[in-house]
């Protein structure tokens, strides 16, 4: 495709995404509801074992939780009952919406074209910054949800001509059985399917997943297990191996890093994660820097400077990666990609918004050599 947006078509553009997303955000966030309201529907879980006739062990992620009949999960979607472990999700978002596939992000996948997205509450990570706090730690019991079957988001996704599908806002793998379903029959239907996830899971789970996934945002929150255990809940070892076997799988796979001042922005531990990335995943992997902005449990901190930033671009690209982004800011230059090769912008983008394509045929419009990534 070789695309210029003129004014007025960028204007129209614009126009007729937010009429989409005047018709299909029926719910923005988890509104608090009354126990008459709230919607909540059990599907048994695919990943657990059965310890004793009350007691099962969940094994979808490194969290394990043993838990007894009656007993909730740390991702609070989760409880067994009879010795069988229940999804308590299944079927039931709190946010539906449709959005810019940029907004994922994912820059290599059909840029400009829309994501139908979808998320119920839970989240088996405590991220301190967590900016969709209201539904990630939420109870199903106490959200807005809504029933929507798994055929029907696919349907929704076709009507708004969305050519993908994100599982996002919250923890995807927290709805496992409701997106591996959705994901199937969208496959059917020549509908891509984008996981948005902290990518705290299990090899097991997270390969059966692949089998349906297309394109991946993980977030890789910084190349420290002490880190990510103390501002998220998380660990580093899961985290390494499941963006290693995603990528092995065959799905597209994006990375973010949110730069928190103080935290995780020491230049040493950012050329470590991008000396990994290269190594592991070879130099066509794009990497976005997002910007942090004071949230939930860490207001205290400042927004992350631009010249921190920049300094993280600089830093990635001097390790070999040859896709390198900034988000979360208002400077429209960071958004853009260059071909490695040539240096001239295939992908002119301002905010969320694709102004120009010159990809044809997968390769730089410019210089003819292949630019990585998932195009028509
Ligand atoms: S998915 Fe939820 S219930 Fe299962 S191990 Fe992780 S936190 Fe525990």
């Amino acid at each position: 495709m070789n695309t210029k947006i003129t004014r007025r078509r960028f204007i129209k553009k614009v126009a007729a995404l937010s009429a989409a997303l005047a018709g299909v955000n029926f719910i923005r966030t988890s509104l608090k509801s009354d126990a008459s309201t709230a919607i909540t529907r059990s599907k048994e879980a695919l990943h657990y074992e059965q310890i004793d006739e009350t007691t099962v062990k969940c094994v979808l992620c490194p969290n394990e939780c043993v838990l007894k009949n009656g007993q909730r999960s740390f991702c609070r979607v989760r409880e067994p009952k009879n010795g069988k472990l229940y999804s308590l999700v299944y079927e039931t978002p709190c946010s539906v919406h449709v959005d810019p596939i940029e907004k994922k992000p994912i820059y290599h996948m059909f840029p400009g074209s829309k994501a139908f997205s979808i998320a119920t509450v839970g989240c088996n990570l405590r991220c301190k910054f967590c900016q969709n706090w209201q539904i990630s730690q939420e109870y199903p019991e106490s959200a807005a949800n809504r029933h929507l079957p798994c055929k029907s988001v696919v349907d929704l996704a076709l009507k708004n001509n969305c050519r993908s599908i994100a599982y996002t806002y919250s923890e995807p793998t927290v709805f496992y059985e409701y997106m591996l379903e959705t994901a199937g029959i969208a496959r059917e239907k020549g509908v891509k399917n984008i996981w948005v996830t902290g990518g705290f899971i299990n090899p097991k789970p997270l390969r059966r997943l692949c089998s349906v996934i297309d394109a991946a945002n993980i977030d890789f929150k910084g190349m420290s297990d002490k880190y990510l255990r103390e501002t998220c809940g998380e660990r580093l070892k899961p985290l390494l191996s499941t963006i290693k076997l995603t990528k092995e799988m065959g799905v597209w796979v994006e990375l973010t890093n949110l730069v928190v001042p103080t935290l995780n922005d020491d230049p040493a531990m950012i050329k470590d994660m991008c000396a990994w990335i290269k190594e592991n995943l070879g130099a066509d992997t794009p990497l976005h820097f997002s910007r942090f902005w004071p949230m939930y449990q860490l207001k205290n901190l400042p927004p992350t400077p631009l010249d921190t930033l920049k300094n993280a671009k600089a830093i990635a690209e001097m390790a070999g990666l040859n896709y390198v982004y900034i988000g979360n800011v208002p400077e429209s230059a960071t958004g853009n990609t260059a071909c490695p090769y040539c240096k001239k912008i295939v992908v002119k983008r301002t905010g969320y918004f694709v102004l120009s394509n010159h990809i044809i045929n997968s390769k730089c419009g410019f210089c003819g050599q292949k630019i990585a990534g998932v195009w028509d």
